[in-house]
């Protein structure tokens, strides 16, 4: 099955992409990963990105269009995949379009209020990777990981002021596909600010899975 998730910054797409991924055998494949990944490398994409990112803005169409095709041609990707993040403006889905059919977009939908919540709340250990939120999973000893005592950080897109730029980034350049999508008949919307695993039934019942 080939699916989008859509939906602005902080709905949970990463989490419930990588329930499906365990639960259906195929790739999540997230559009920030993959250019986190080249930013950590310092590959020359990842160079060319790293600051667009921290303010919250959207890479270039034909950057993100050229890395996307590059990963659905690798083999795992031919049974289908979790598009997280992609596409995010017209220009994408009208490339998507032109190079696969699709089987569903589950569409997250979730107040601008409890996805600033979310998101400012979200601190990472730089060492291990592990995920945090002062409120919801906070760590034993306040901005310590619990894993290997390193000091916990704020990602720089997690700042109050490029959270603001990513939700109005989402308003302008992202909300249209939710039309262009409903157009085609293949969007299916869930109650994204639920807890986890209620969000999980929504979106199994969206996949009939
Ligand atoms: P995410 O982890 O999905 O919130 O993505 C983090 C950042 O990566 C975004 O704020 C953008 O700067 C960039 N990005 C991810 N996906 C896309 C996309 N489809 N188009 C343009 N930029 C993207």
């Amino acid at each position: 099955m080939k699916m989008i998730f859509l939906g602005p910054p902080g709905a949970g797409k990463g989490t419930m992409a990588s329930k499906v991924k365990a639960a259906m055998g195929i790739p999540h494949i997230s559009t920030g990963e993959l250019f986190r990944d080249n930013v950590s490398r310092q590959t020359e994409l990842g160079l060319q990105v790293k600051s667009i990112m921290d303010r919250g803005d959207l890479v270039p169409d034909d950057l993100t269009v050229a890395m996307v095709k590059e990963r659905l041609e690798r083999p795992d990707a031919e049974k289908g995949y979790i598009l997280d993040g992609f596409p995010r403006t017209i220009p994408q889905a009208e490339a998507l379009a032109k190079i696969v059919e699709l089987d569903c977009v589950v569409n997250f939908s979730c107040s601008d209020e409890e996805l600033i919540r979310r998101l400012t709340g979200r601190r990472q250990c730089p060492k291990c990777g592990r995920i945090y939120h002062i409120a919801f999973m906070p760590p034993k000893a306040e901005g310590v990981c619990d894993d290997d005592g390193a000091t916990l950080s704020i990602r720089a897109d997690d700042t109050l002021e490029a959270v603001q730029n990513r939700l109005e980034v989402y308003e302008a350049a992202t909300k249209p596909l939710i039309s262009w999508y409903t157009n085609n008949g293949l969007i299916k919307t869930v109650d994204a600010s639920a807890a986890p695993d209620a969000v999980f039934d929504f979106v199994k019942d969206a996949l009939e899975i």
